[in-house]
């Protein structure tokens, strides 16, 4: 207990990991070998007992029937579902904080409370064929006509498509004052002219889908819009530093975990007559796994603590990626680590260090690649200089 976490924080995770340790590690393996799928049974009863510990939408402030988890209490819930594999522990569910502050009542009774509430499902859909890091490049595009306007585009890998009813889509503005710029809208799963493309297979085994779709000519009422034309990119953002910052708590989860398991392997596992934890080659990567666990953490607490106390946002965009960028690669080293103390077990799908070897690969990719986490953070090296971004 080395970090000076507030009560409600610590309560936080106390409860969660107890969740996580009985209720969702155990079915990782039958996860793994059915397709990420558990019985429907089990998966009710892990959304039941996530709504019973006030888990069910954690971002979303108490008067909408959400958690009102500060960032700091968030950080830490999401640390302690990343220890799971195969994202049973997505269960746990942070849908994007601003559509509180931006929805209509209509889109509040329609849409967010709804969400809130576990009753209807939503994915993010941005990128697309031609537009990952370069979100600016989108080709899909919102026309407007009378109260309408009309869709046209392709989305790729919009996780969560597969068991979503709506999307929260971003397009680009074809006229009128905000040309050329991007607006997000509500659009209902089952509107006409959305096509389901394909469902491609990924790396990991997780139940949640990232399927392609296609908008051909699909009429959105204005009401749809979210916030104002032209403000989609700002609010997406947000977006970004809130899963970034997620990404790094679960990653410390994972590693956290990792660091465990292969430790108690390394403890009990014997060769040449001695437990290979005797050998300085094993501890030495255990050595680094938990310094580096350690950096990642602090950080990742750090800049959760600074959105708390609502430092400047344009600073905070920049943390953001540092502990994303950071927490997200020394994941990686350490589930290598974890892999090669395991040995030949390493390298079965039912040990978790061979999962979380390959589900760890994609966060430094998604929400931004370590290489576009690097830009930014380059760009608010030039811009606010040093003292600004971490001293
Ligand atoms: C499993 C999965 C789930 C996802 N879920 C969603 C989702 O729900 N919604 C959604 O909208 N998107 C989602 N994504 C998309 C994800 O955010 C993008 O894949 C990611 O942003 C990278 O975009 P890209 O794949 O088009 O790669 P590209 O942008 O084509 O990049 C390819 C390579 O070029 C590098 N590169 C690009 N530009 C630069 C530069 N300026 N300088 C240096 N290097 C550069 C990148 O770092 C990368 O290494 C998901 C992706 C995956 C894999």
């Amino acid at each position: 207990m080395t970090y000076p976490l507030s009560k409600g924080a610590r309560a936080w995770q106390e409860k969660v990991r107890k969740f996580v340790d009985e209720e969702l590690i155990p079915w990782e393996v039958e996860a793994e070998m059915n397709g990420g799928l558990l019985p429907k049974k089990v998966r009710a009863r892990h959304h039941r007992l996530v709504r019973e510990l006030g888990l069910g939408a954690i971002s979303m402030p108490r008067e909408l029937g959400g958690g009102g988890l500060t960032m700091l209490e968030q950080t830490v819930v999401s640390e302690q579902v990343g220890r799971v594999t195969n994202a049973l522990g997505w269960c746990v569910r942070h849908p994007p904080r601003f559509l509180a502050d931006v929805a209509t009542p209509h889109q509040m009774e329609t849409w967010v409370r709804p969400v809130i509430e576990g009753r209807r499902h939503e994915c993010y859909a941005i990128t697309e064929a031609g537009a990952g890091s370069d979100v600016g490049a989108i080709a899909t595009t919102a026309a407007r006509d009378g109260d309408h306007y009309v869709i046209n585009g392709e989305k790729w890998h919009v996780t969560g498509g597969g068991a979503a009813d709506h999307f929260t889509l971003q397009a680009k503005l074809t006229e009128g004052a905000h040309a050329g710029a991007h607006a997000l809208f509500f659009v209902d799963l089952d509107s006409p002219g959305v096509k389901l493309v394909r469902t491609p297979a990924y790396t990991h085994t997780y139940a949640v889908q990232h399927p392609i779709f296609a908008f051909e000519n699909v009429r959105v009422p204005a009401a749809n819009l979210i916030g104002t034309e032209g403000d989609g990119m700002e609010y997406t953002r947000e977006w970004f530093r809130h899963e970034r910052l997620m990404i790094a708590a679960r990653c410390c989860g994972a590693a956290g975990r990792l660091i465990d398991e292969a430790t108690a392997f390394a403890k009990e596992r014997r060769a040449y007559g001695h437990p290979i934890a005797d050998y300085q080659a094993i501890q030495f990567m255990l050595a680094d796994s938990l310094t580096e666990l350690w950096a990642a953490r602090l950080m990742t607490y750090r800049v959760a603590e600074a959105i708390d106390a609502g430092e400047d946002v344009k600073v905070l965009h920049g943390q953001c990626s540092m502990a994303k960028l950071y927490a997200s690669e020394m994941a990686n080293r350490v589930a290598d680590r974890a892999v090669q103390i395991f040995g030949g077990r390493g390298y079965m799908r039912e040990n978790v260090a061979e999962r979380f070897y390959r589900e760890l690969r994609v966060d430094r990719i998604w929400e931004g690649t370590s290489e576009i986490q690097r830009l930014i953070i380059a760009r608010g090296l030039y811009k606010r200089g040093q003292r600004a971004l971490v001293e």
